[in-house]
């Protein structure tokens, strides 16, 4: 085992003893007879002063440049009234170094990392993430980001979800989105799709008497360029059984309340419980379902969530056909099932839909699910797809609806939109994920997508014919 390092933030309850410290030069000062480092790890920034009566550590200090990475030995001193730094977190200490070793070296980064990396320009921020993710800024998103997850799950476990996995590689699954397709080789010609989200899955879950399902789900859509949608995404999943509208969307509101007060306490939210619109209400007083309820807009701290709900379950399709608005797996309103039933009133019919908003942003939406096989044929037969259609696509769902279905229903958040928000990052959801990729779906880091060998297209009986 290594010796003990202690955490740069730590050294504030060690004033007096010697620690061992590791991280990167942030900054190195040469006064010529001093050399003062700002030592950083993931915790922080401390001051460390190489003094002339130490002639090696002077020596090995004169060698650093921004970003080596070092291992640093000293003793914690209290910095005396006057010396307080109050820009840092550590300023009331010094570590007064004695012994400095150089782990690695570093070239000259294409941008700095003591500042902000809003201004550098965000391709070569993506193209050199690794850099970019050593900011402070971007080391706070993260760990907001882990945080956001970590609350999820308490909140799920605490009351009786399970966290279960669904598959990536499957079967095609309309979300109303174009897929991505994973060529198989066993099965030439064949293809897996990635999921556009876990629906038909978790609903299979439900099926299967699992009761409370979630998950923090990738999921993946081949959406034209959408100036801040990613093609692979973050949701909270979840699905719940013997439950109503009221009992999904309670639940939701109070894990988002209480995610607000636990991350960000400094977050006031506007009210409470949350106001409910209906979708006509949204449209005809805010003209959009995603309004944005702030009284004031420039508060960074003010935070309006609503409910929109009663929305028409189908719309026409240019050839004058239906389709879903939302979710193809939803049930109607319980007033309307009668007419979805025999197929009348297609216009007027509601879904159980709920989308919740933050800021004018749409974080999530869910619905009640149709349980029984007719409902959800009648959908399908509704839009227009030939029997031979639903059975060849749904087949699998009606057969699982037909062995005691519960009535089930649940919730997608999009956690990078949440993250982005919590953490004021409007502009981009990308500034809160790792390593994202470019509007154009480019990861520009590993350099992909790219071409694959010849010898890896033959084995999955697959040519290339150039694009017109
Ligand atoms: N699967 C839906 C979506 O991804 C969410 C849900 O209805 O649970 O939008």
């Amino acid at each position: 085992m290594s010796e003990q390092r202690t955490w740069v933030i730590d050294c504030l309850q060690k004033v007096g003893e010697e620690v061992l410290l590791k991280g990167w030069v942030h900054v190195r000062r040469n006064m010529g007879k001093l050399i003062f480092i700002d030592l950083r790890d993931r915790s922080g920034v401390v001051q460390v002063v190489c003094l002339p009566n130490h002639k090696e550590v002077l020596a090995e200090a004169d060698k650093l440049r921004p970003e080596f990475v070092v291992a640093i030995r000293g003793k914690v001193n209290a910095r005396q009234e006057k010396q307080v730094n109050t820009d840092l977190a550590t300023g009331t200490v010094e570590i007064e170094a004695l012994e400095v070793t150089i782990l690695n070296s570093a070239e000259t980064t294409p941008f700095e990392v003591t500042g902000d990396s809003k201004t550098v320009n965000e391709e070569l921020r993506m193209e050199y993430r690794y850099v970019d993710l050593r900011t402070q800024r971007m080391q706070r998103n993260i760990e907001l980001r882990h945080n956001v997850n970590r609350a999820i799950r308490e909140y799920f476990t605490a009351n009786g979800f399970w966290e279960i996995e669904t598959p990536v590689i499957s079967k095609s699954t309309p979300e109303g989105a174009r897929d991505f397709l994973v060529p198989s080789r066993k099965f030439n010609g064949q293809f897996y799709a990635l999921p556009q989200s876990p629906q038909q899955y978790k609903q299979l879950l439900m099926v299967g008497g699992i009761e409370r399902y979630f998950q923090i789900a990738k999921c993946f859509r081949d959406e034209e360029t959408r100036k801040d949608r990613q093609p692979e995404f973050t949701q909270l999943d979840m699905e719940m059984s013997f439950v109503e509208r009221e009992d999904v969307m309670a639940l939701i509101e109070t894990m988002l309340i209480q995610m607000v007060q636990s991350l960000t306490p400094e977050k006031k939210i506007q009210q409470q419980p949350f106001p409910r619109m209906t979708y006509a209400d949204a449209m005809n007083n805010y003209g959009t379902d995603r309004p944005d309820l702030r009284k004031n807009k420039n508060d960074p701290d003010e935070f309006a969530f609503c409910w929109v709900i009663d929305f028409p379950f189908f719309e026409k399709t240019e050839d004058g056909g239906w389709t879903f608005t939302h979710n193809p797996f939803s049930a109607a309103q319980p007033e309307h099932r009668e007419w979805l039933m025999t197929k009348e009133h297609i216009g007027e019919i509601l879904t159980s839909q709920y989308d919740v908003v933050l800021n004018g942003y749409e974080i999530g939406g869910g619905s009640i699910r149709n349980h029984q096989a007719e409902a959800l044929n009648r959908v399908f037969e509704i839009m227009g797809y030939p029997e031979e259609k639903i059975q060849e696509q749904f087949g699998h769902m009606m057969k699982a609806f037909s062995f005691g279905a519960p009535p089930h229903g649940g919730i997608a958040l999009g956690i990078d939109r949440i993250v982005s928000i919590f953490a004021g990052e409007y502009e981009s959801i990308r500034e809160v994920i790792a390593f994202p990729k470019t509007a154009e779906g480019r990861d520009l880091l590993m350099n992909g997508p790219s071409a694959v060998d010849q010898q890896q297209l033959n084995e999955l009986g697959i040519a290339i014919k150039p694009k017109k």
